[in-house]
Order: C-alpha cells, then structure tokens, then sequence
C-alpha cells in the first residue's frame, strides 16, 4: 500500500504537535512545518528518529515547496492564545491570510484536500447561544482580538472561493476552546495561567466577575473530529468543541480544587472585547460525523495537571504569569 503524505503547519504548536502525532500513529507519512515563533520543537521530540516524520522549518506566509506528492494538508499555523496576538498582530493577520493563500495555493498545484483552523472566535463576542455553524457573529474587526478574528474569518472566505471557483477539496473545522498536554504555560490562556499560578504559590487571577463562560474541549477530543471531518464529505464549517459550558470563576475553582492549592481567586479587569460567553452547538458535527467528546472536564483536568506537574521548576519559573497589565487589552 502506498503511504499517503500530510503537511501539518504549525506542527510545533499544541493542537499541530498533537495531530503530527495521530496521524503517523495512523500510517501516514508526516511533514511538520512550522517557523517556531510559538511553537516549540520539544513537542516533537517523540517523533524525531521516526523514519515516516520531517520536519521543515519555514514561515508559511512565504511560498511553501514540497518536493513529490502530497494528500492531505492541515493548516494548523497560528498564534492562538489573546496575549499572542497582542505581541505579535502583523504576524498573526498574515499567517491566516497570506498563510492560507500559499497553503491552498499548494493544495491546489498538488490536488491534495485541505483542512484549514479556523476558530469559535469567528462569532466574537456572540448574541446567538450556544454558536451554531449559520451564526455569522459579532466580530469588532478594529478591537485586539481582530487581527485574529478577522483573519480567520479571512481564511474561511479564501478557502470557500477555493472550494468554489477551483472545485478544490476542503474542510473548515471551527475550535472552540481546547486544553491538553503541551500547552505553553505562558501562552496567557486560562488553563496553563490557573495551573501555572497554583503550582508556583500565586493566587489565581480572574479577569472581570469571572462569570464570562467557555467550553472546554480535552485535546484527544478535538483531534477524533478534526480526523473525522477531514475523511467526511462535508465542505462548509463545523464545530468542534465540548458543549459542557462553565464560568470562569467556577473554572478557578475547580483548578484550586484539582491542585490542592492554598491560593484563593483574585480578581481583574476585564480585557477589552473578551467575550462573555461561548458554547459550541456540536449538532451538526454529531449528525455527519458521529462525532461527540468522550473525556469529562475532571478527567482532561486531571491528565493536563499530571503534565504541567512534570515540568521542570526552571521551566516553570520561566513562565512565570506575567502582570495582568499585559493581558488588558486596551
Ligand atoms: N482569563 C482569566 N484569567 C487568566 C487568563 C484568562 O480570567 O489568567 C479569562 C479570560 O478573560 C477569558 C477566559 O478566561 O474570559 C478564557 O481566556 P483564554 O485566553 O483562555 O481564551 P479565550 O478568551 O480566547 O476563550
């Protein structure tokens, strides 16, 4: 049997990482790609001496060459954590939009299929609960999440025209929020914040009344519906995430609960346009791809502290929360 061959962008990042290593499980031949501003080249360590994984380092937002055939591309390359895109904007607009051009631009020279990330962010701060894939949302193109929300809105325009007017084979999957093993500890996301704080003795910080909610979704979760919706039929977008909705201070409260940490909840301006709340309507991506999140919160939460235990204190200490005022978004 012929090996079929995937490009993964983003490889070095937490969901990219995670789906390099699901598909060489599943006998895929593998190339990661990423330029390493956010990701980080430990994540794919474990697949290093594999002979069926290589790995490119290159920055997608300039032409992409692959040498020989290519199946399958996912285009998984972002900053994708707020204070990211606050470090890095320009970076983050391009490599959702320039990105994607040169990523379909490859898929199309190579007849591969192609799955872009698109995100929940898509629906902004949404005024339709829970989000369903016809919700065209509320997006302040000109706020500090724009250039993220805007350029993966972006995306999904350029890759439906692809779909459409070159007849190109894609899918758009839309995440809602995600956590697992290899997370950054300081990519200023709640998960990797709470955990960090409470295994360095710091008190937990809530941004606003920590009643804005979100969705968490264990990464092993996410990866089947990505796998899933890549081998389906289907080319408009589809949700995937774990409608199991929570507030953010109960959130906070699980976390001091799963540590066992003395700390106690302390609380924080609101950063500009943070949504107030987010619940994925997973109905579409039950119906055609007979998918639905199997791993409960307690289970995912426990798995994820097992793995920021075992970092090192140095790399802990590195991570060390930065002042909330680098998170405000103003
Ligand atoms: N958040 C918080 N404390 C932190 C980091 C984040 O209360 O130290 C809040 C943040 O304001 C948001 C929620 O947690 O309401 C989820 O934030 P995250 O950055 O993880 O993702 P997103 O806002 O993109 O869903």
């Amino acid at each position: 049997m012929v090996t079929e061959k995937v490009l993964i962008t983003g490889a070095a990042g937490f969901l990219g990482s995670h789906l390099c290593h699901r598909f060489i499980r599943e006998g895929f031949s593998v190339i990661g790609m990423d330029n390493l501003i956010t990701g980080d080249l430990k994540n794919l360590s474990s697949l290093s001496d594999n002979s069926n994984f290589s790995f490119i380092h290159h920055d997608v937002t300039r032409h992409i060459k692959i040498e020989g055939n290519l199946n399958y591309i996912l285009h998984f390359a972002s900053p994708a954590s707020p204070i990211d895109y606050l470090k890095i904007p320009i970076q983050t607009l391009k490599v959702s939009s320039l990105g994607t051009h040169n990523c379909l631009g490859l898929a199309k020279s190579k007849k591969a299929r192609i799955l872009v990330a698109s995100t929940s962010e898509v629906y902004g701060d949404p005024l339709v609960h829970p989000q369903v894939e016809n919700y065209w949302g509320n997006v302040n193109p000109i706020g500090p999440r724009g250039v993220y929300d805007e350029a993966k809105r972006f995306m999904e325009a350029l890759t439906m025209a692809y779909h459409t007017y070159h007849g190109l084979q894609t899918r758009i999957v839309r995440i809602f929020n995600t956590y697992g093993p290899r997370m950054r500890l300081n990519d200023g996301r709640v998960l990797p914040a709470f955990i960090g704080q409470a295994l360095r003795g710091e008190d937990l910080t809530i941004f606003g009344d920590g009643s804005q909610t979100r969705s968490f979704c264990f990464v092993d979760d996410l990866v089947e519906g990505i796998f899933r919706l890549l081998f389906c039929d289907y080319s408009l977008p589809v949700n995937i995430g774990n409608p199991n909705e929570i507030t953010i201070k109960e959130f906070g409260e699980e976390i001091i609960k799963l540590t066992g940490t003395k700390q106690k909840l302390v609380f924080r301006p609101l950063p500009v346009d943070d949504p107030k709340q987010r619940q994925p309507d997973i109905s579409l991506a039950k119906k055609i791809l007979g998918w639905e999140p199997k791993i409960s919160r307690e289970m995912g939460l426990k798995i994820t502290y097992d793995y920021f235990k075992s970092l090192s204190s140095e790399e802990l200490n590195k991570a060390e929360h930065k002042s909330f005022d680098s998170y405000v978004m103003r």
